[in-house]
């Protein structure tokens, strides 16, 4: 028997889905989720159930799961229903009820034990520090710099991605800019827990952060991931925030960067949180744009109608069913375009497209490369 709830309806609104009542079941967010196209999440229906106040069909439905609050589905919703917002309140009420499924659990739980998704130490979180052939200031041993270098957990903890940080301390390093690091004191940004419907779990990052950030008088924030961008930017309040792209380009345009040609083609890849969570599609582009020799070409979806690589919302540690996933369709694209490069300006894009890459057997067509590290082979290689 279907139990019918309008207070489910009520609170889902209080959770963030207000919008849900403007949805006329046209059907465009289930045809362009990329996480429909493996007969898994259909948002149509779950904004329906909403709608109906539906409660039973829904708290335990484990495919909201995998919805990657990649905004794609808000992009074409027609009457700015915000399909996706509805999705994390589902998941919000879910936590709130001990329904998460257990690899979001074990997400979760890491991060409020290690302060990051894969539940590595803390006390690790500086440990890439060996690995750059530069001086990296701590907070503690430059109490005069300018901006604060967030690292965060991926670049921070992620063997793969941890390469791209020590070109990124190098690179600021030899551009002059004045920053410190906080070292083993950097916890999570909150970015996807809040993402995963843990509310309370993000208010408790967010407060413990801006602790810290006090106690260091930070102002001003540098970071390279877009997850960790779009949180103190839009969610935190009262800093300078920029992405280390941005001090890069802006080198290359003063010439502080001597960039030798490379020679190849490089198609790029939307982060969802730096594309249509923030709007930023030229930023990436015209750093590839500078380094001579780099031939840029688009694939068939990009910009705002950039498909997820499948690491949103806390899939970042999750397992895809099936072979349909947003990373190998991603990855099966790029390589269309006759690209020798994918190149990408997140860390959980990295490792979710080199994956896909290696999935697919396009290894040896396609190579998944962080823009900084593209500059850095033009700069220093
Ligand atoms: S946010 Fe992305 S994954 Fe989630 S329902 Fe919308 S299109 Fe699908
Ligand atoms: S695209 Fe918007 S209006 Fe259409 S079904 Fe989805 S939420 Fe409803």
């Amino acid at each position: 028997m279907v139990v019918v709830n309008p207070k489910f309806t009520e609170e889902l609104m209080e959770f963030g889905a207000e919008k849900v009542m403007e949805c006329f079941n046209c059907g465009n967010c289930t045809a362009i989720c990329p996480v429909s196209t493996n007969e898994h999440l259909f948002p149509r229906r779950f904004v329906r159930y909403i709608q109906l106040g539906l409660k039973d069909k829904i708290l335990d439905a484990e495919e909201a799961w995998l919805c990657l609050a990649c905004r794609l589905c808000a992009e074409l919703c027609p009457r700015d229903a915000r399909p996706s917002d509805t999705m994390i309140a589902l998941k919000r009420l879910s936590v709130e009820n001990g329904r998460t499924p257990p690899y979001i659990r074990d997400f979760l739980q890491n991060i409020t034990k290690q302060r990051n998704p894969w539940g590595i130490g803390k006390f690790k979180r500086d440990n890439w520090i060996k690995k750059a052939d530069v001086e990296i200031p701590r907070v503690k041993e430059n109490p005069e710099f300018e901006w604060l270098w967030f690292v965060g957990c991926a670049n921070s903890f992620e063997s793969r991605s941890t390469e791209v940080t020590v070109k990124i301390a190098k690179i600021l390093n030899d551009i002059g800019l004045n920053f410190a690091i906080l070292g083993r004191e950097e916890g999570c940004c909150g970015n996807d827990a809040r993402r995963a419907g843990e509310e309370g779990l993000f208010e408790l990052l967010m407060e413990e952060n801006i602790k810290i950030f006090e106690k260091y008088g930070v102002e001003r924030i540098v970071t390279h991931s877009p997850h960790c961008y779009n949180t103190f930017k839009n969610e935190y309040n009262g800093y300078e925030v920029k992405l280390v792209l941005e001090f890069i380009y802006d080198a290359i345009k003063k010439g502080k960067l001597n960039l030798k040609p490379l020679d190849v083609k490089v198609t790029y890849h939307d982060s969802c949180f730096l594309g249509r969570y923030n709007g930023i599609y030229d930023l990436p582009r015209e750093v590839l744009e500078s380094i001579p020799g780099v031939e840029l070409v688009e694939m068939k979806n990009n910009r705002k109608l950039s498909i997820c690589c499948g690491g949103g919302a806390g899939n970042i540690v999750g397992e895809y069913p099936g072979e349909i996933q947003p990373a190998r369709i991603r990855a099966r694209e790029a390589a269309e375009t006759g690209a020798e490069v994918l190149a990408v300006a997140c860390p959980f894009c990295l490792l979710m497209l080199e994956d896909a890459v290696k999935a697919e057997g396009l290894d040896d067509k396609i190579v998944v490369k962080d823009i900084v590290e593209l500059v850095y082979e033009s700069a220093y290689e």
